[in-house]
């Protein structure tokens, strides 16, 4: 992950121990696509306690949340920043350093 934004160099890194919340983040995202990955194998191959099926959804949905990690990391990572950073239609007449300071401002109002 980039430490700026590379467009308008807004800090990813805003304290020490900022993204130790984005493992909830990451883990909640994750059950979402495991339940949307189960109710489309639902839909479409069924389930069934007289076979193998489950299993099966098991070992494919495991591999795939495993193969998508990087991205579901990244995601929990920007979905977490954007919390705590809001928008500024204005960013481009404002220095970097004040982006900082009102995230902080807002973290000490907590
Ligand atoms: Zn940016």
């Amino acid at each position: 992950m980039h430490e700026n934004c590379p467009e308008c160099k807004q800090p990813t890194e805003i304290e020490v121990g900022f993204y130790y919340g984005t493992g909830y983040v990451s883990y909640i995202v994750t059950v979402f696509l495991s339940g949307f990955t189960f109710i489309a194998w639902w839909i479409f191959i069924g389930l069934s306690v007289d076979d193998n099926r489950i299993l099966y959804w098991l070992a494919i949905n495991s591999a795939l949340v495993i193969f998508l990690q990087p991205l579901l990391m990244r995601f929990s990572r920007t979905l977490w920043l954007s919390w705590f950073v809001k928008y500024d239609p204005d960013w481009k007449e404002k220095e970097v350093n004040k982006y900082e300071r009102i995230v902080k401002e807002q973290m000490n109002n907590w």
